[in-house]
């Protein structure tokens, strides 16, 4: 079994064939999948899926560094109850984008540590986004005692000295498409050396699609080709590196643990 930790099935391109993606990804071996929320629309959506697939989909609530500049006190109450609903297991994904700057950084800071003071109240673990500002981000990470509520850096793109740094504050690490790609050797030196237990897997669906697919829409189906790149850098078989990212994320995320897979075939297909 192996699970998403990481996806964007409320996104528009998934909004016509959902149940087929969900049907490829249960027979990949993917047997759940964490929705993740960037805005107040997406986080809603989020949630309304996990609930119409309950066992399978799990909502994380956020508003994304690039929407930062829409955090007021409303859309924080919003979230707040999105936040507490049984169905979501995280708050994300937040962070800092330094790359695309879409919101200012005051902003960005901001969302960003109101965002992680709401974890701490709600005691939820946090997925992270972070572009090109690594040093910022592991530095506010370690000022709230992230180790507290833990948290995976989301789609890991830094360097090995900052992947270390990230493990020793308690992180995570989301590995994705990338870690296929060509160029992609720091990703791939940071997924050899950093500790086992830190280590998950995620598609970001649909973006970062890995090889062969790159350039398509991503989809959670494609897992089993990121945790088998994952499993020739580590020198481990592939069902050993499917337990052990399955382990961590239930470790990180323990509203997944409760869930009855069963509950995943069981449960009625949405009717769109
Ligand atoms: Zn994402």
């Amino acid at each position: 079994m192996l699970i998403d930790t990481h996806c964007h099935f409320n996104h528009e391109r998934f909004a016509t064939d959902l149940d087929v993606c969900l049907t490829r990804a249960r027979q990949a071996g993917v047997l759940q999948m964490i929705v993740v929320g960037y805005d107040l629309t997406s986080s809603e959506h989020a949630v309304a899926l996990a609930e119409q697939h309950q066992g399978t989909l799990f909502a994380a609530v956020a508003i994304h560094p690039h929407d930062a500049r829409h955090w007021t006190p409303e859309a924080e109450e919003r979230l707040t109850a999105l936040a507490m609903h049984p169905c979501t297991v995280a708050i994300g994904e937040i962070g800092l984008d330094f790359h695309y700057d879409f919101s200012p950084r005051e902003d960005q800071y901001r969302a960003f540590r109101d965002q992680l003071q709401m974890a701490h109240r709600l005691h939820r673990p946090v997925i992270i986004h972070c572009r090109e500002a690594y040093p910022e981000t592991l530095a506010i990470l370690e000022q709230v005692s992230v180790a507290q509520i833990g948290g995976v850096m989301h789609c890991w793109a830094g360097t090995v000295e900052e992947a270390q740094r990230a493990a020793t504050l308690g992180l995570k690490l989301g590995f994705g498409g990338t870690l296929t790609f060509k160029n992609a050797e720091a990703i791939r030196a940071a997924a050899r050396t950093v500790p086992p237990d830190t280590l998950l897997v995620e598609t970001d669906a649909p973006y970062l699609a890995p090889m062969p697919h790159r350039g398509q829409r991503n989809e959670p189906a494609y897992v089993p080709l990121i945790a088998q790149k994952l499993a020739e850098l580590r020198g481990l078989h592939f069902e050993d590196i499917a337990a052990l990212t399955t382990r961590n994320a239930q470790t990180l995320f323990p509203g997944l643990a409760g869930a009855s897979s069963s509950e995943s075939s069981n449960s009625p297909s949405a009717s769109r």
